[in-house]
């Protein structure tokens, strides 16, 4: 009886608790957000503030002050007891709530790439600002002479002499032999982090921790691999006909030091391809607005919080940031009149809009783009139209004569750029994934291997050297490369379904988006007020009907 009872007691006890279990977890995850958020706002703020400034003036004070503020976010994410938490609440799977679940799965992944022992990380930090330091300062050398890495590509982009080139090719790698014995023992200890974690290597953790999957990725490379073997082939055919001719050599003849950049990953200028002469008279910041405003996506308060013009002492490059996920979005550019600063600002304004746009009621850690190649990808989509025929006819005014002009090497310069790009990320993305499963095999041998199967570019004969370490990637922004390339599959995802399912239309011939007010009206209702509240493929499959696919960047671009 007595037995009895207690069962009793013990069973609607465990009922009780079943019951209630999962009440009090939210309740309880829903304390440690806010809370979290109330932390690590103001914190963003400041950073973010810092980096503006620091960019902006080029001051040390401002640099340190982004630092340590940067170090205090850091340190708000390696609490190991926060972690535990979340990943209790990860592995009891009861958080019925879908926002919350949400915002658990992201702090959870935030927490999980911060959890290396202190010591550990101190290693890794090292060992990766000495190679940096190397990196800014060391100087490849062309006969016994010092050379900048810009000299070297001025003599790849105009030189005739073969001989020179190759001088300038090697000198270009010079630094990778330099830095190769450190690269691979920063791989081991990155490796040796993320098994600590569980985790085969350094690669699978990366991924796992921005919602990647090895698979799903190994899936779209091949995929587009495929698609782009025989296309790439013949576009490379006519390309390497011309250098040849140019350097007068054979085509069989032709090496890496052939083509105009160290690695083959951007276009040689072989194709007459001038559209600066079309802006120079033009207002780029005005055209940029004009053009914004015409799709109902207005940037005015973006601009008006920009940092535009050149100036001593400011950030050459250009960049977007959200200081405070509130609308306060800004961009900092170095505009002059010429297509280059019409593509950036484009550009850099596509991830304003997605920025700006969101839905202010979104809980503040959703209010992020789904995935960082998301808003790559929007800000891409715009950018690309800075040498658009038909956008360029609408917004510069120009004659049919001069539209024609344009489109007789437009088109077959944006395929080059874009197959060129595309088979140089699959050479990045496989030699990292490689280089993380097993750092002690023969790198060298192996860079060359996916060079020649993905580029077409032939290993200069007997060549033994760690080329691939010369790529600054590699050892200082590992596991990313690959995001370039599936913004740009994305970009021409979100194009295929604008052009035929928001406006309609049989073909794409004629589509500037100039004026076309339901292309604003589609980003911001299906992808940026959504902000990070999905995954970011089913947020695309919820946006285009289908979850990322290489297709349609292959019709864009494959003709
Ligand atoms: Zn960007």
């Amino acid at each position: 009886m007595k037995t009895l009872s207690i069962l009793i007691m013990m069973l609607t006890a465990g009922i009780f608790l079943f019951g209630c279990a999962p009440r009090a977890r939210q309740n309880e995850l829903e304390g440690f957000i806010k809370a979290h958020v109330e932390k690590i706002k103001p914190l963003q703020k400041e950073r973010n503030l810092a980096a503006w400034d620091a960019a902006t003036t080029g001051k040390s004070e401002d640099y340190e002050r982004a630092s340590s503020s940067t170090l205090k976010i850091r340190q708000v994410y390696s609490n190991p007891r926060e972690f535990a938490f979340l990943e209790e609440v990860r592995k009891s799977g009861k958080i019925s709530n879908a926002i919350l679940a949400r915002q658990s799965d992201l702090l959870y992944n935030r927490y999980l790439e911060n959890q290396i022992e202190p010591e550990l990380l101190k290693r890794i930090v090292d060992l990766s600002s000495e190679i940096e330091r190397t990196f800014s300062t060391h100087r490849g050398k062309i006969e016994g002479q010092e050379v900048t890495s810009n000299e070297i590509r001025d003599v790849l982009k105009t030189q005739t002499d073969s001989l020179k080139r190759k001088r300038a090719w090697l000198a270009s790698k010079q630094v990778g032999a330099v830095v190769a014995e450190d690269v691979i023992r920063l791989a081991k200890l990155r490796n040796q982090a993320a098994r600590n974690l569980k985790f085969d290597n350094f690669h699978t953790l990366s991924l796992a921790t921005v919602e990647q999957d090895v698979k799903e990725l190994d899936r779209i490379f091949d995929e587009l691999y495929e698609l782009t073997n025989e296309p790439f082939a013949r576009l490379k055919a006519d390309l390497d006909r011309i250098l040849a001719a140019k350097y007068d050599v054979a085509v069989a003849d032709l090496m890496p030091w052939h083509y105009h950049d160290p690695f083959f990953q951007e276009t040689p200028m072989v194709y007459d391809l001038d559209l600066d002469t079309y802006y120079e008279d033009k207002d780029i910041k005005d055209l940029a607005a004009r053009f914004y405003a015409g799709i109902d996506l207005p940037v005015e308060s973006i601009l008006d919080n920009s940092d535009l013009y050149e100036r001593e002492g400011k950030n050459p490059h250009a960049f977007c940031e959200d200081m405070d996920r509130q609308g306060d979005v800004r961009v900092l550019c170095n505009i002059k009149n010429n297509e280059y600063w019409m593509e950036t600002a484009l550009h850099e304004l596509g991830h304003g809009v997605y920025f700006k746009y969101y839905n202010p009621e979104t809980p503040y850690l959703l209010r992020e783009p789904a995935h960082i190649f998301t808003t790559e990808a929007v800000a891409m989509f715009f950018g690309r139209l800075s040498r658009h025929p038909a956008w360029m006819q609408q917004m510069l005014d120009l004659s049919d004569q001069q539209r024609l002009e344009i489109e007789k090497v437009s088109d077959k310069y944006a395929q080059l750029k874009q197959l060129i790009f595309a088979r140089w990320a699959m050479v990045m993305y496989n030699f990292e994934k490689q280089l993380y499963a097993n750092p002690d095999q023969d790198l060298n041998a192996l860079w060359w291997r996916l060079v020649e199967k993905y580029q077409f570019v032939k290993k200069p004969q007997g060549r033994d050297n760690p080329d691939w370490a010369a790529k600054i990637h590699v050892p200082l922004y590992p596991c990313y490369y690959h995001n370039y390339l599936l913004g740009e599959l994305l970009a021409s995802q979100l194009h295929n379904h604008i052009v035929h399912k928001v406006l309609k239309l049989k073909s794409d011939e004629n589509v500037g988006y100039v004026g076309q007010r339901k292309v604003g009206d589609f980003l911001r209702k299906k992808v940026f007020e959504v902000g990070a509240v999905y995954h970011w493929n089913e947020m695309i499959e919820r946006a285009t009907g289908e979850p990322l696919t290489p297709k349609y960047f292959v019709t864009q671009f494959v003709k």
